[in-house]
């Protein structure tokens, strides 16, 4: 066998020449070196948080993006492991997965995307084309007015208290952002212009409910998107928006859902789902094109879906509760310390332990503790919303520890638990 460093010097055609006489003369068959994609179990050498250096953590926050989110589920992993065998024909797994997750999910089409924010940005891209009968190369110099063309239909309406940083994703494809507040003002809003509504879901504020903002738009023809992202569970949040109508609703594939962070769903109308595909990778000129999904990813979002529709709400539930009252039970005895459990109404619905005490007798801080608990080992991420207030209502505030119990793996509401106690009964250490 010729060694690499041989084969180097030599142009690939004659290389191949070369080793076909050498095969010849040797009658042996040609040994080339291959590439054999393995799916065995991990082992050490594979531990690449390891070999950076970088501490994998306890989460007891939630599916924070920035903590990466949710471990996918053991039947997940080896889903996504099975797909990075082999090779496909890309297109033909965004359609055979689109249509699978639509007979599941109950709905006319669905897209897998590399996220709900590039769902979003998808969405305003199959509206725009589908206002303005235009070219996914077009998106979005040509709907910006310019100095030889006039610009595109290009205005999405979104509620004053909807604003949020995923309109960014919107703006992306040109679209212009129309606020508005009363009812009064949402009907005025339409014009030709129009091209399509968004609804945060889990918005806090606003005076148009759901469903009236979605009739109202339907009665002008405009479609509607909703942005569901963080709004699982309940599990039946995947059927129930696009079943009351919503022409578009995407979700996060790596929060609630549990599938790869980089995944997500756009689900809804089969024309603006296909509209949607048009801007997405592998098409080169298209707004979507930085935002492929990865075979391995779309696979594991599907397996995901298969993952969640087995699962039952109240059993999780049941689960997420005993590790808080696992946490709350080990701190009991902590002076002043109060525990409470506050479901969340719409976005990440379920139980977090919120535990309250006055850091005067205590001897430290939320925040103090917040910190200690990420130079421990194993590190310990609670829930952004400790020691600061406004983030979950009135339940937190600067003497309140937050804890998402849902992203915790087996055995860890038990550390997280001892490792509390240890910093709230040693405030100077
Ligand atoms: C998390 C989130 C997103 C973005 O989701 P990704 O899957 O990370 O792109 C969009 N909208 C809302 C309301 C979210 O909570």
């Amino acid at each position: 066998m010729p060694s690499s460093t041989t084969i180097d010097p030599l142009s690939r055609r004659s290389f191949l020449r070369w080793s076909q006489g050498l095969f010849a003369a040797l009658g042996v068959a040609p040994a080339l070196p291959v590439f054999t994609a393995r799916a065995e179990t991990p082992n050490d050498s594979d531990d690449y948080y390891a070999k950076l250096g970088v501490d994998t953590i306890i989460n007891a926050a939630g599916t924070y993006t920035y903590l990466t989110a949710a471990i996918m589920p053991a039947q997940v992993q080896r889903a996504v492991a099975k797909a990075a065998l082999h090779p496909v024909v890309l297109k033909d797994l965004q359609q055979a997965s689109g249509a699978y997750l639509a007979r599941k999910l109950r709905c006319e089409a669905a897209l897998v995307t590399s996220g709900a924010s590039a769902a979003l940005t998808l969405a305003t891209a199959a509206c725009i084309m589908s206002a303005n009968n235009c070219r996914p190369d077009q998106i979005p110099q040509e709907v910006w007015p310019g100095k030889d063309h006039p610009g595109m239909k290009s205005e999405v309406i979104v509620q004053k208290a909807h604003r949020y940083e995923y309109d960014h994703a919107m703006q992306l494809c040109g679209a212009r952002i129309v606020e508005v507040v009363t009812i009064e003002d949402y009907k005025r809003a339409f014009s030709p212009n129009t091209v399509m509504t968004n609804f945060f879901n889990s918005a806090e504020a606003g005076e148009i409910d759901r469903k009236t903002w979605l009739d109202i738009a339907h009665s002008h023809s405009v479609p509607c998107h909703l942005d569901a992202a963080a709004d699982m569970p309940p599990i039946e949040n995947l059927w129930k928006y696009t079943g009351m109508g919503y022409d578009l609703v995407c979700f996060s594939g790596g929060k609630g859902i549990r599938g790869p962070q980089n995944a997500g769903l756009l689900l809804g109308k089969k024309h603006l789902i296909d509209l949607a595909n048009e801007n997405d990778s592998p098409n080169s000129d298209a707004v979507g094109r930085g935002m492929k999904v990865a075979k391995e990813q779309i696979v594991g979002m599907v397996a995901a879906v298969d993952w969640l529709l087995e699962q039952s709400d109240e059993a999780n539930q049941a689960e997420y509760l005993r590790r808080a009252n696992t946490i709350s039970g080990i701190l009991k005895d902590i002076p002043t310390l109060s525990s409470e459990v506050f479901m969340p109404e719409i976005a990440n619905h379920v139980p977090h332990l919120i535990l309250a005490y006055d850091p005067k007798v205590v001897g430290i801080t939320p925040k103090q503790v917040q910190a200690r608990l990420q130079t421990m080992r194993p590190r310990i991420e609670l829930n952004p919303a400790t020691g600061t207030s406004g983030r979950l209502g009135t339940h937190s505030n600067e003497n309140t520890i937050v804890i998402g119990t849902w992203m915790m793996q087996p055995g860890e509401a038990e550390i997280v638990g001892q490792h509390l106690k240890t910093v709230l009964s040693n405030p100077k250490a």
